[in-house]
């Protein structure tokens, strides 16, 4: 039972003492009291499937017994000391998570966040490669460190008068919806412009263009051609859950490596079994990067969050020291390694896979049906609805009926995440832990929610 402070003087001090900067989701935000599994609950014992998970961060499920007992374990005997000593729950993580990655992606670096990560990253490429440039996709978010604000594509993550972006340059990106060119995804579902390209040794010739633009980009904007490095989340997440047209990360990434720059896979969100087929979301485009990074999920709401690279471009980093205070302490180890017992004791990542085409098929009937409804795409428990004016235009619904749909769905016990550029994509991306009953639940929300803004 709650028993803190009422809501009103809880929205009075998040008014006046937390920074205006920190929005709060829905027209009046959750009180949220308690948290188990799938479920959150608010202030007034109401529950919620919580299908957002704290922004794609709770993967194994909210307070999961294993992963706490193992947080109370290990605060038992040693919270912290800093990397300066050895302890063994570091050791056992690193070689854990370690195992989970293909090719010699062998030595990890523990952050705190994806920022921090992507950060690093920033800094590992550059210093390996000795070029400066660095390339994202527009609509992309790595962060929101100075570095990595840069990096990220959206202007509304962005504050002016910041020189964040130098040595950034972003490129056209490869989006099947709205993209010049159509194109075909890894997904049960087709965007309905797959037509307007064609697939050849699973290339979509749409790849190829946008892979052209990429070209461009390298050849005409970068000094010297000499590239640092290529950023590309899997599947994007903050901007509306993009996926690219089959092929184009692995010929992106053939592209920059014969530039002489590092591939970064962000798996901030796509990682740890999400996409369903694979445990990383690249494996999924057939291809290994020089550096992964790798937050939220990885520990299930604890701060937690790594940087794994190769031997070889690691030991570019021992010119000088790096230090991090709290990178992989023993009670963040100590977590990271319950979070993998758990993915393979509850079969998270096949209940992703499981679950994936169901809610796929179902949101795809309700596209069919709904004109509000441009677009349904994903993979696993990493999925979008992109909603629109009308299927012709393609144009974001407008911000007043995308709230009134996303309140409605709150209300009646369904919390969806939001994002996109334009804020007008519905993201599903829940704990890892959900079932059919959840997903029917869902869509049965959906459809009766959306049957009134029609
Ligand atoms: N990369 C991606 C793909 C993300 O979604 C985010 C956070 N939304 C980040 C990086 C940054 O992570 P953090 O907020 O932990 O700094």
């Amino acid at each position: 039972k709650y028993t803190g402070p009422s809501y009103d003087d809880v929205r009075k001090i998040r008014d006046t003492n937390l920074n205006p900067a920190l929005a709060t989701h829905f027209s009046k935000p959750l009180l949220t009291h308690a948290g188990h599994m799938q479920w959150l609950y608010d202030h007034e014992g109401r529950r919620y499937l919580d299908l957002f998970a704290g922004i794609v961060t709770v993967s194994v499920g909210h307070c999961h017994e294993k992963v706490r007992l193992a947080a109370e374990a290990q605060m038992k005997s040693l919270w912290h000391t800093t990397n300066i000593y050895l302890h063994p729950k570091i050791h056992e993580y690193a070689e854990r998570l370690i195992e989970k990655l293909p090719g010699d992606l062998k030595v990890v670096y523990f952050v705190n966040s994806g920022s921090e990560a992507n950060d690093l990253a920033m800094t590992m490429a550059r210093i390996y490669t000795g070029n400066f440039d660095i390339i994202s996709l527009r609509n992309s978010y790595h962060g929101a460190s100075p570095y990595t604000m840069g990096l990220t594509a959206h202007g509304t993550w962005k504050y002016k008068g910041l020189a964040n972006g130098f040595g950034v340059h972003h490129v056209s990106n490869p989006d099947p919806y709205l993209g010049i060119w159509g194109g075909h995804r890894d997904s049960v579902i087709q965007s309905s412009r797959a037509s307007e390209s064609s697939v050849v040794d699973g290339v979509c010739s749409s790849a190829d263009k946008y892979v052209g633009q990429l070209e461009e980009t390298i050849k005409y904007s970068i000094p010297g051609k000499g590239v640092a490095a290529f950023f590309a989340e899997s599947i994007q997440g903050v901007g509306g859950g993009v996926q690219f047209p089959l092929g184009y990360l692995k010929k992106a990434f053939e592209l920059v490596r014969a530039n002489g720059g590092l591939c970064v896979s962000d798996e901030v969100q796509t990682g740890f079994g999400r996409t369903g087929d694979h445990f990383w979301g690249f494996e999924g485009h057939g291809v290994v990067p020089d550096i992964v990074t790798m937050a939220k999920g990885i520990g299930n709401g604890f701060p937690l969050a790594a940087v794994v690279t190769t031997p070889e471009v690691a030991r570019t980093m021992s010119g000088a020291l790096h230090f991090n205070t709290f990178g992989g302490n023993p009670i963040a180890s100590a977590v990271g390694v319950a979070v993998l017992d758990a993915i393979e004791e509850d079969n998270i990542q096949e209940n992703c896979l499981n679950l994936g085409p169901y809610i796929l098929t179902g949101l795809q009937a309700i596209c069919n049906e709904s004109s509000l409804v441009g677009d349904v795409r994903g993979k696993g428990l990493m999925l979008s609805i992109e909603m629109v004016v009308d299927k012709e235009s393609r144009a974001p619904l407008e911000p007043q009926r995308m709230m009134g749909i996303w309140d409605d769905c709150k209300d009646l016990g369904v919390i969806l995440g939001k994002g996109g550029l334009h804020g007008n994509v519905f993201r599903i991306k829940p704990p890892m832990c959900i079932n059919k009953a959840d997903v029917d639940f869902t869509l049965a929300v959906f459809k009766q929610v959306l049957s009134k803004y029609e």
